[in-house]
């Protein structure tokens, strides 16, 4: 079996794994770079694809996949609502990115037609392949990916959380023996805070604000994070509005038609009917007035209707602006967080709002990533991915010195037999 790296090497953004097994060429996920400017993985021809696996919707694993439309039906399997979690992100995207992307709608579309919905630890054979889906826990249908072939194990594991959320339970580590693993390094370098201490400081703080009149605004990526802090006010029972904008909205729809992807869907549906929905422009200017919480994306303030919320938030020392998201540097919310400023129209304005940070991470730690990769035998090979240069480099060397396992951080298009 042949492994082949055609991104998130060395840095966190377009996803993309190919494997070789017998005579079939599969390809985990293809996402996009989105940091600055737009980025794509190392090219491959879809003619030399014979299927596609996708481990969760996030467009840094999605996002190029439709270019693969354009000419050829190959078939995509995921666990849903990644599918639909999927085409909401994609056509987000192609309305912001217009002519920069090299497919349009009628390929999310024909992407669309060729979806294969599978089930958690539900196997199946793929042209000879044995392939196998495992909760990942990091947004609802995301998943690690098991494939069997050639006499060998080789496990994906997108991006996965080893600790449970209030929407989901923790990833399943249950793998078997491996002969290679290829893991996400997002946090291989720290430890996340005690995920019960950071929703109690989060839930009192909100608490706090809105006892005085304020408002806070929490700039949230829409599909997952949003969802999760609504269910985080509710599994409190936080007793004062929620409101909720953008594509949050539509993302909590969509997850309302796949209860089984949460942990606990009564929790959930209790968040939704507490959650007041913002249909229009008169909602919105009446609910930055209301002392209450107001969730929208986007959770880097990069765009969406969280934009029109800090206009109005960030005057008012009363008032708070609650970052529950990564904040990668130089976007919008990292300025705000270092130094209490914020473009609006075009001026940078000193921000009065109270602003603050909580850690609900999606991703496992430092300490999750080490105990999971201790469990294999010597035979694993480990490949790190999906982190930080630093951090993929110091997790390989840490599990080659430590652990006395074959590791690498690979570089884009590198290629290894297992
Ligand atoms: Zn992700
Ligand atoms: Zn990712």
């Amino acid at each position: 079996m042949n492994v082949k790296f055609l991104g998130a090497c060395r840095e966190v953004g377009r996803s993309a794994v190919i494997v070789e097994a017998g005579e079939n060429c599969c390809l985990f996920d293809y996402g996009v770079m989105m940091n600055h400017s737009v980025r794509f993985p190392v090219h491959i021809s879809p003619k030399d694809l014979d299927g596609i696996f996708l481990s969760h919707a996030h467009l840094d694993h999605s996002g190029l996949i439709p270019l693969f439309y354009l000419s050829k039906r190959l078939p995509l399997y995921g666990v849903e609502p990644t599918f639909e979690f999927t085409k909401l992100l994609i056509k987000d995207f192609i309305k912001i990115s217009g002519y920069f992307l090299p497919y349009e709608y009628i390929d999310l579309e024909a992407m669309m037609d060729h979806c294969i919905p599978v089930n958690y630890r539900n196997e199946f054979d793929f042209k000879g392949i044995k392939v196998n889906f495992l909760n990942a826990g990091h947004i609802p249908g995301s998943s690690q990916i098991l494939i069997e072939g050639d006499g060998k194990r080789v496990l994906y594991t997108g991006d996965f959380n080893a600790n449970e959320t209030r929407t989901l339970g923790s990833a399943d580590l249950d793998y078997g023996d491996l002969d290679a693993v290829i893991t996400e390094s997002t946090y291989a370098a720290e430890d996340h805070p005690k995920r019960s201490d950071v929703e109690k400081e989060f839930v009192s703080n909100t608490t706090e604000i809105v006892e005085n009149d304020g408002t806070v605004l929490v700039p949230a990526f829409g599909v997952g994070r949003s969802q999760e802090i609504a269910t985080v006010l509710a599994a409190h029972n936080f007793k004062y509005p929620v409101f909720m904008d953008g594509m949050a909205l539509s993302a909590t729809e969509i997850l309302r038609n796949y209860p089984k992807s949460l942990k606990d869907s009564d929790l959930f549906e209790k968040a939704v009917k507490k959650t007041r929905w913002i249909n229009s422009w008169n909602d919105r200017r009446k609910a930055v007035k209301t002392p209450c919480v107001i969730i929208s994306p986007a959770g880097m303030l990069k765009g969406g209707t969280a934009i029109f919320y800090m206009q109005e938030v960030v005057k008012n020392r009363n008032n708070g602006i609650f970052l529950v998201s990564f904040q990668i540097p130089g976007t919008p919310g990292s300025i705000l967080l270092e130094k209490r400023k914020f473009m609006i129209q075009g001026r940078s304005r000193n921000v009065e709002a109270n602003v603050q940070k909580f850690d609900f991470t999606s991703h496992g730690g430092r300490s999750n990533i080490q105990e999971i990769l201790s469990k294999f035998d010597s035979k694993t090979k480990v490949f790190t991915i999906h982190g930080e240069e630093v951090n993929c480099v110091k997790l390989a060397s840490w599990v080659s010195k430590e652990l006395g396992l074959e590791a690498h951080a690979p570089k884009p298009g590198e290629k290894f037999t297992i």
